[in-house]
């Protein structure tokens, strides 16, 4: 098994349409796949079937931006059904918040004499409009030398042009996610700006929240970190996931399915042992992908 359950299509801030992500999957020998899109099912909706080669599961889901404690927690939902209205709801409010996010910056990097953002995102594919491609624009411009360049001077929280989104609460992720049939998973735990007392604080409330899995395994975690992530599932009772977080073939680094096995002490947490694991009967078969 082959699991990777966290990736982007260009519907978000992936620069892969979905049926060469689908591809993507299938060369580098994926048994599942999850579409995880930033705030967006978009990518879903255009799926054909014959795009899934033999022997993937392709399981429906999303990666939502939510706030805990003022801090931007990412929750990704697997094996939602895209067509609930919970979930179509909150994501079109956080597709709204993109949206105003966007014209702010638009509004600052306007006051310091760069023009044209907002027509470089009319011209885009994506459904839910993100830094990286304002980071892209900035690089285009001449203004940034590269996305970490436009992260850390101009996009960071106290960047000159970036500007921040009050985006749902880590509860409103999660119930949303439950209201859609999914699995609520915290992501990337170890790329927050927060203490270890904290992230622990984070995963037992995530928990209570009604979350069900947290990401132990991922891109360019080193084994140590690992191995504590290994633990919170552990002494939390969550499920353990695995996801590369693939945005671009260009981050070579984080490729589909290039991450470590589960640590052993994990592999009965495993997430394809849930009882409703999607890969089971909610893997996007012909009937799913027409609407069923
Ligand atoms: P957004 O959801 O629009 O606020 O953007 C967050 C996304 O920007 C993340 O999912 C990453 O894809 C990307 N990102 C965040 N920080 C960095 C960074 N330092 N360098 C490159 N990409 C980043
Ligand atoms: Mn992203
Ligand atoms: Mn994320
Ligand atoms: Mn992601």
């Amino acid at each position: 098994m082959l699991a990777d359950l966290h990736a982007h299509t260009w519907y978000s801030d992936g620069s892969l349409a979905p049926e060469a992500l689908l591809a993507r999957a299938a060369d580098n020998q994926l048994t599942c796949l999850a579409i995880t899109d930033h705030d967006t099912t978009a990518a879903l909706d255009t799926i054909a079937p014959h795009w899934i080669a033999p022997g993937l599961s392709l399981i429906q889901g999303v990666e939502i931006s939510s706030l805990w404690e003022r801090q931007e927690i990412h929750v990704v939902g697997i094996g939602i059904d895209r067509h609930d209205t919970t979930l179509q709801t909150l994501l079109l409010g956080q597709q709204a918040l993109r949206r105003e996010r966007a014209a702010e910056m638009d509004m600052r990097l306007k006051k310091a004499g760069v023009t044209g953002l907002q027509a470089y995102l009319a011209d885009l594919p994506c459904t839910a409009v993100g830094r990286n491609h304002v980071a892209q624009f900035l690089i285009d411009k001449g203004v940034a030398r590269s996305k970490e360049h436009a992260f850390k001077n101009f996009l960071g929280d106290r960047g000159k042009y970036g500007a921040t989104a009050r985006w749902c609460s880590i509860g409103d992720a999660v119930t949303a996610i439950d209201a859609a049939g999914g699995i609520a998973i915290l992501a990337h735990p170890n790329r927050y700006k927060i203490s270890n007392p904290a992230l622990r604080r984070l995963v037992s409330e995530f928990k209570v929240a009604g979350g069900q899995g947290i990401e132990v395994s991922y891109s360019n975690l080193d084994p140590d970190r690992m191995d504590h992530l290994a633990s919170l599932c552990l002494s939390n009772e969550l499920w353990a996931s695995t996801g590369s977080d693939f945005h671009t073939p260009t981050n070579h680094w984080m490729d589909l399915g290039k991450f470590r096995y589960l640590p052993a002490r994990c592999a009965d947490r495993a997430i394809w042992l849930h009882p409703e694991w999607p890969g089971r009967g909610k893997a996007m078969t012909a009937s799913v992908i027409n609407g069923a």
